[in-house]
């Protein structure tokens, strides 16, 4: 165990937080260790803050500089290019390949999913997988690190501008992730990522527009990179705190995740069915419902599968999601008709029938009679 450091470099905790509110769950007293900061502690959460507030500051007057038409076109084709290519990454690879091992993939496939979850610039593969197990498996309590019971600033990105809760750090040590140390291309880029972040995420969208078509070498830096970069870390936080607020609970609603609008799951390119997804974690479509349109990650696994670089697809059966709606759904399931399969006992014995069949034979039967 680790002394206790010198009460002069403590500091309570509630100094440093924007909201006191957002610091605790209000499940459970702090723990002890969350009480007293270290001054260790203290900088590296100041600077996370600052560097948060100036990059926002910086992404407004990026925003002004698009909307008052000074940045040329292909600059935000290119922009929108990489947005896209950093949430392919993130979704068919960092998501649904390491996470959750919901398929496989060839060597040659795991690379280009490496190199594009690099462009998106959201920690290594490996260190995102190890989150976002943690927040799956203990989802809704202290040891989520995005538990959104603490809030809805909290689970978006809160979690961010304040130390991790200790469980957090326990659960950090603990996740099982060997299947992740035995795969090449990912601790390849973990062990490398500062030189290829610099590379693929900073360098590249930065050089091109200023090479290609003369764009100002300060318009390069604040938009294909620090506007992208930020835009794309802020639709990534609405997985975890828009999925987890709004929306229904038609699989599983003993947990916050939800079902939410369409539109989250264009922006993620299929992440906003989480619901479903927080229910079977390991269906590669992250969906029941398969709809290209709305689910860009599940079109782009079933076209690698198509051509071979992906493999082991798992889904999940018609049967267990049916058993699953009607045993721990909450009623909003969409259903066919009356004999739809998922159609429970109560919706039926809660259905007011006209003209019933013994009625009517009755009356027919009398009719004969006459
Ligand atoms: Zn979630
Ligand atoms: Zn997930």
């Amino acid at each position: 165990m680790t002394p206790p450091s010198p009460l002069s470099n403590r500091v309570k905790p509630d100094d440093l937080s924007l909201d006191p509110k957002i610091r605790r769950s209000p499940y459970h007293d702090p723990p002890e260790n969350e009480v007293f900061l270290t001054q260790k502690d203290i900088i590296y959460v100041r600077t996370r803050r600052v560097l948060f507030l100036i990059g926002h500051l910086f992404c407004l007057y990026a925003l002004y500089l698009v909307f008052s038409g000074q940045v040329h076109s292909y600059t935000l084709l290119w922009s929108v290019a990489i947005l896209y290519a950093g949430k392919v990454g993130i979704t068919a690879g960092a998501h649904r390949l390491w996470s959750h091992n919901a398929y496989k993939a060839t060597v040659s496939l795991r690379i280009i999913l490496m190199l594009l979850q690099t462009v998106s610039f959201e920690m290594s593969a490996y260190g995102w997988s190890k989150i976002h197990r943690i927040h799956h498996k203990y989802c809704d309590t202290d040891s989520d690190p995005v538990n959104a019971k603490r809030g809805f600033f909290f689970s978006h990105c809160g979690w961010l501008l304040i130390l991790e809760h200790p469980d957090v750090k326990e659960k950090n040590k603990t996740i099982w992730m060997e299947d992740l140390h035995k795969d090449k291309v990912v601790m390849f880029q973990h062990r490398n990522y500062a030189l290829l972040v610099t590379i693929f995420a900073y360098l590249i969208p930065v050089f091109v527009p200023w090479y290609y078509w003369n764009e100002s070498l300060w318009t390069c830096n604040l938009v294909p990179f620090l506007l992208t970069t930020v835009i794309t870390k802020h639709i990534t936080f609405c997985v975890n705190s828009v999925a987890h607020y709004y929306g229904m609970k038609p699989y599983n609603k003993n947990f916050s995740p939800r079902e939410t609008n369409p539109f989250i799951s264009w922006l993620t390119v299929g992440e906003g069915w989480h619901n479903f997804h927080h229910a079977f974690p390991w269906d590669y479509r992250n969906s029941e419902f398969v709809g290209y349109a709305n689910n860009l990650g599940c079109f782009f696994i079933d076209m690698c599968a198509s051509l071979r670089m992906a493999y082991d697809l798992k889904t999940v059966s018609e049967k267990e999601i049916v058993r699953r709606v009607k045993t721990s759904g909450d009623g909003t399931h969409c259903l066919w008709g009356w004999n739809d399969e998922a159609n429970t006992p109560e919706k039926k014995a809660a259905t007011e029938i006209r003209y019933p069949k013994e009625e009517v034979e009755e009356e027919y039967n009398f009719c004969k009679e006459m």
